[in-house]
Order: structure tokens, then sequence, then C-alpha cells
């Protein structure tokens, strides 16, 4: 009789379920150095110390200063957006994560950051918006990379913040080629008109979500079209702030 209970699909799915149980309430393993994660998340509470938090930084565009404020790039030309926010420094190992991300679908790797994210927003004591706005990506990049890598970091922050995700209330209309490498005049022509944003009554207040934000101008423009579909606040959370290449 055992013989046979053991030998059925039922043993099999009690198992499975016995190793996902597992995998629930004991911790994985840091997926940096290899130790024993944290028991919520696979990080190890060493690698989590030593990440490259931005600390203190412009609040019109999050580039890192030695104290919070408003850059003079900033306070010259006031962007579209009215506040941005970097939970990091792009700098190792967070740029390896976020290439694990993108290029590589490791998916877990946006549920830890947009937790990290979560964890430095309620710490930073951000304004909560009424919708987060993960960068719409064209639909033939969509299909090539299979996911949207804004829209997964977007997941864990909704989760972790309660706050509702609005992905569809924005479009990208055609693909773009990357902003690295082009100057600010063709930067502006790349993204001229690009995203389409349909407004949603009685929403005042949204946050674009971006994995990484270096130039800002693919955040400006979507900003832009927020504001003029009606969005009196537009702010942006990336999960970290590159330095303009030069
Ligand atoms: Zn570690
Ligand atoms: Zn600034």
């Amino acid at each position: 009789m055992a013989g046979g209970f053991l030998s059925t699909g039922k043993f099999n799915g009690v198992n499975k379920w016995l190793k996902n149980t597992h995998e629930w309430f004991l911790p994985g393993s840091c997926i940096l150095c290899g130790r024993a994660g944290q028991l919520d998340r696979d990080l190890c509470a060493g690698c989590v110390s030593e990440l490259p938090y931005l600390k203190s930084a412009c609040h019109g565009c999050a580039i890192a200063l030695p104290q919070a404020g408003v850059c003079g790039k900033c306070l010259q030309k006031p962007h579209a957006f009215n506040r941005a926010w970097a939970a990091f420094d792009y700098q190792p190992p967070v740029d390896h994560l976020i290439q694990l991300l993108k290029f590589n679908g490791k998916l877990y790797s946006a549920r830890l950051l947009g937790q990290l994210m979560a964890e430095r927003m309620m710490m930073a004591g951000l304004d909560m918006p009424q919708r987060l706005l993960p960068v719409p990506l064209h639909v033939s990049r969509l299909r090539q990379r299979g996911f949207n890598q804004a829209l997964e970091l977007a997941r864990p922050l909704s989760r972790e913040l309660g706050l509702p995700l609005t992905h569809g209330i924005a479009c990208r209309l055609r693909p773009t080629v990357a902003q690295m490498g082009l100057d600010a005049k063709a930067r502006r022509r790349n993204l001229k008109g690009v995203f389409k944003v349909m407004a949603e009554p009685g929403v005042s207040h949204v946050a674009i979500v971006d994995d990484v934000m270096t130039t800002g101008s693919t955040v400006e423009v979507l900003a832009k079209a927020l504001k003029r579909a009606g969005v009196a606040r537009v702010d942006v959370w990336v999960c970290a702030r590159a330095a303009k290449p030069g």
C-alpha cells in the first residue's frame, strides 16, 4: 500500500509542497556571496550593508550631492517631473544585479531590488503617489525580451508599499534607439512623441518607476506626457542613478 502511495503523483505533489514551504520559511542563499540569506531575501546581511546606497542626492535629478538639496543644473532648468529619487548609485554590485535582470532575465533580481527600494523609500519618508507607472517598453522590445524590467521592479514595490500599478495608461508608440552616445538634440528627436498617455480620472500624483536613470531624458518625456494628460504631480523613482558619461 505504502509503495503504491509513494509511486503516485500525490507523493510528488507533497514533496513539491514541502520544498516550496522550505523555501518560504527558510532563508535562501545570498546571490552575491553564497552565504545564508536573510529571512525574506536572497542576500546576506553583510552584502546588504555594503550596497552602494545613495545617501544624499539632488531632489530634482537624484544625482549624488555632498548634502541633500537641489543641484545647480536643476536650479537653472527644472524638470517636467517634480522630484527624482534613486535607491542606489549605479555601482557594483547593483549594476550587476540590474544587468542580471535586464539581460539575463533573472526576475529574482527584480524582486530583491524592488524590496530594497521599498525599504529605502520608507526610510526616506517619501510622499506616496496614488499610482506607480513603470516606463513602458515598445511591444517589439517586449516581445524580444519577454518582460519589462521596469514593471518587474514595480511589482515588489507595489506589493511592499501597497500602491496600485497602472501600467495600462501609457504606451510606447515606436521603438527608440539606446540614448547612450546620443547628444541632447538627438536624444530629444529620438524620444519626440514616443509616449501616449491616457488620463485616469481622479489620479493627480503618479510615480514613474525605472531601473536606471542616466540622462533622465526618457522619464522627462514621459513626465511631460503625464502632465499634458492632467496629472498634477509626477515623481520619478529609479533603482539606480548613473552619472552622465563624461
Ligand atoms: Zn552575501
Ligand atoms: Zn539635480
